[in-house]
């Protein structure tokens, strides 16, 4: 469905009956329900296969509307929401009661953003409610950045709002407390920190770089087995697909984020044996490219 007036109505209509709109915003094409209605929720978490332990981001139109959400609203928050917002730029503050548990998975925070496409903007207004909305994919499956790569059968329309702009999920900065990096995006932590001073990085983002069992870290992966290694290091066995930065991949940042995933989609699409990618380097402009490859890889050979 196109994002015309009379699709942008239905929608919100959808939404208000307590049904899922996969909808698109800057980053990565969202499952949204009324955020403040438990049983739309609950439809996210079963259309998905998504865990009740991960907690899903509100969608807001507004810092108004982020306010009637979360308990309390620091300086910090207020800074960057006024800096970043539209944009890709999750923070996760005390919630107010009339978040329902389901949205935070039990926790006493929620995760709050204002996303900058159009569409999502004029979805959560039409709506008049606030969205949650996790990525419109099954769980562990990547994440789609155009409507055609959302699972038809997740939602009960799909609006169509072109290719997702910034192509990776967004930063997630936890001002619960003291500021802490959650999950590295596009945003450059030290540009943050210019703002609001020192932030923490959490464990969770770090362990990306030594993998170990558990769900988290193929959260964001593709069904080819998918490398990162170093520049100039021997490709598996069998045919493969390989991405170097500069050459199949573009050579910027933010570039390189919004090509990563539709890449990826069509990459799996073709059947190769092995994708291998050339790990960008540990810098902050790239290290919301670096965690998703990390979690996307089977085996890092590169430390
Ligand atoms: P997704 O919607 O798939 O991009 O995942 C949302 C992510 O946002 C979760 O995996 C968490 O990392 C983060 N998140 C959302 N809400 C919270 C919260 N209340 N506390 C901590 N992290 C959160
Ligand atoms: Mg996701």
């Amino acid at each position: 469905m196109s994002g015309d007036e009379s699709s942008i109505a239905h929608a919100a209509e959808l939404i208000r009956a307590g049904r899922l709109v996969a909808f698109p915003t800057e980053t990565v094409y969202g499952l949204g329900a009324n955020a403040l209605d438990a049983e739309a929720v609950a439809r996210i978490f079963a259309a998905k296969g998504r865990p009740h332990t991960v907690p899903l981001i509100v969608h807001v139109d507004s810092i108004a509307m982020a306010q009637t959400l979360a308990s309390d609203w620091p300086e910090a928050a207020e800074i960057l929401a006024r800096r970043y917002w539209p944009g890709p730029l999750t923070l996760v503050l005390p919630k107010r009661d009339i978040v329902p548990d389901i949205v935070t998975a039990g926790l006493p925070t929620v995760g709050l953003r204002m996303p900058a496409h159009p569409l999502a903007l004029a979805l959560i207004r039409t709506a008049r409610v606030p969205i949650a909305a996790p990525s419109a994919n099954r769980f562990t499956e990547l994440s789609p950045t155009a409507a055609r790569d959302v699972p038809s059968a997740l939602a009960d329309c799909v609006l169509d709002g072109g290719p997702a702009e910034v192509g990776i999920e967004s930063t997630v900065l936890s001002l619960a407390r003291a500021p802490l990096l959650l999950r590295p995006g596009v945003i450059p932590l030290p540009e943050i920190e210019k703002l609001i001073g020192p932030v923490e990085i959490a464990a969770s983002v770090t362990a990306g770089a030594h993998p170990s069992p558990g769900l988290h870290l193929r959260h964001y992966r593709p069904t080819t087995p998918l490398f990162l290694i170093a520049p100039g290091d021997p490709v598996p066995e069998g045919r493969g697909a390989r991405l170097r930065m500069g050459h199949e991949m573009p050579a910027d940042p933010l570039e390189y984020a919004a090509a990563l995933y539709r890449t990826l989609h069509r990459l799996d699409a073709e059947g190769w044996d092995w994708i291998a990618v050339d790990c960008p380097p540990d810098t902050p402009a790239w290290a919301g490219v670096l965690d998703r490859l990390r979690r996307a890889s089977a085996a890092v050979t590169h430390p």
